[in-house]
């Protein structure tokens, strides 16, 4: 059984990717061939907002996001400890300082109720000028933008969406990437939206940073290609990914749709047995990945076992959170709290099952029997 079965995928669409690749390869234009822009069109129509830059990675999506807006020592940015390395990765990078908040139990995304507080604590405590939020809708699931905008707006605040799990994700009747002025996603191949390499995108309404993005995603071209204005970066999306996406973004709604039914038949199995994530009320997530949790790190560890020896492969996202990774231990600022309970209660207890739009009941059957037998057996 495979985690993530993108083999299946590409087998219901290898016509049109084959062709599509094969176009890219008989026109040659590698770079920024008429793919790029053809994608772009299609994903700020998908998302609904005026400008869409496609770029190399997700990673990169939000290291020119930061780019854009001026990001420097001195600034701090607040996030969550429970994601991805780079989502705080490329604050550091860029010389500012990551300020983590800690996490809803129920969502596993940031507690809109407790980054005001640490926005209290940041001035009374630091000299640090806090220059935005970047929410991680994670897993999927969009964070509560309506908190997070209103303290935006009080504090004057930017807002970077990191959707990189989240592309296809709905917070009440909008799309993810269309959720804040900046929007950053992934389309590295494990994402929902996947391309066959590394691959991301940033939306905005903004037509000043649309400008400016597009020139840091070039070195900071202005007029012309040697002539730079900005400090930018190689940041660009390759010709070929990009006419793969085109073709795999036709399906792509069928594919949301089809994570909603796997989910909600897990869903159906398994919430008498386990604690899984909270979708609240007018929020679609985009499903990167279907989490549970174990009553302690013990059980997690027979849970995963029992599932190995039946061939059911599972994952832990994440099992150390950012404020326990060697790589920030002399980065974040010391005279803030930098203590996660619920962060760490979460990391040592969840882990994931296989998620994909082509997981077949029998598959699923197979899952969530194994899941309640060896929860009955603990
Ligand atoms: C995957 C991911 C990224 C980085 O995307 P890449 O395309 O792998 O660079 C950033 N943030 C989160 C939350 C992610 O899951």
């Amino acid at each position: 059984m495979d985690f993530i079965n993108l083999k299946k995928q590409y087998l219901e669409i290898k016509d049109e990717v084959d062709s599509s690749i094969t176009a890219v390869l008989s026109h040659g234009k590698y770079i920024m061939g008429p793919e790029v822009e053809l994608l772009e069109n299609e994903l700020k129509k998908y998302v609904d907002s005026k400008y869409s830059i496609s770029c190399s990675s997700g990673t990169d999506a939000l290291l020119m996001a930061l780019l854009a807006i001026d990001v420097k020592p001195g600034d701090a940015i607040i996030t969550t400890p429970f994601t991805f390395i780079a989502t705080a990765e490329v604050v550091s990078l860029l010389g500012a300082t990551p300020v983590f908040v800690d996490i809803d139990s129920k969502t596993f995304n940031i507690d809109p109720d407790l980054i005001e507080l640490k926005i209290n604590e940041i001035h009374s405590k630091t000299n640090l000028n806090i220059k935005a939020i970047i929410p991680v809708n994670i897993f999927g699931l969009p964070c509560d933008y309506d908190k997070i905008k209103s303290l935006s707006k009080k504090y004057n605040i930017e807002i970077i969406e990191d959707a990189a799990q989240s592309f296809g994700a709905q917070y009440n009747s909008q799309k993810s990437c269309s959720l804040s002025n900046l929007s950053c996603t992934s389309f590295f191949p494990a994402k929902p939206l996947g391309c066959y390499g590394d691959g991301g995108a940033i939306f905005t309404n903004d037509p000043d940073l649309n400008e400016k993005l597009c020139s840091i995603r070039v070195h900071g071209k202005g007029n012309h290609k040697y002539d730079n204005i900005n400090i930018g970066i190689n940041g660009r999306l390759d010709t070929i990914q990009a006419a793969v996406l085109i073709e795999k973004l036709k399906i792509f709604n069928d594919e949301i749709e089809q994570r909603q039914a796997v989910a909600k038949k897990y869903n159906d199995y398994l919430k008498d047995y386990f604690d899984l994530q909270y979708i609240p009320k007018d929020y679609k997530s985009a499903w990167a990945q279907f989490c549970l949790l174990a009553e302690d790190s013990l059980s997690r560890e027979k849970i995963i076992n029992y599932l190995s020896d039946k061939n059911i492969p599972t994952a832990i996202y994440y099992p150390k959170p950012l404020h326990m990774q060697e790589a920030f231990s002399k980065l974040l600022n010391v005279d803030l709290d930098n203590s996660f309970n619920i962060t760490e209660d979460i990391s040592s207890r969840i882990f994931s099952i296989p998620m994909h739009p082509y997981l077949s009941d029998d598959e699923i059957g197979q899952i969530c029997t194994a899941l309640i037998k060896v929860k009955n057996e603990l």
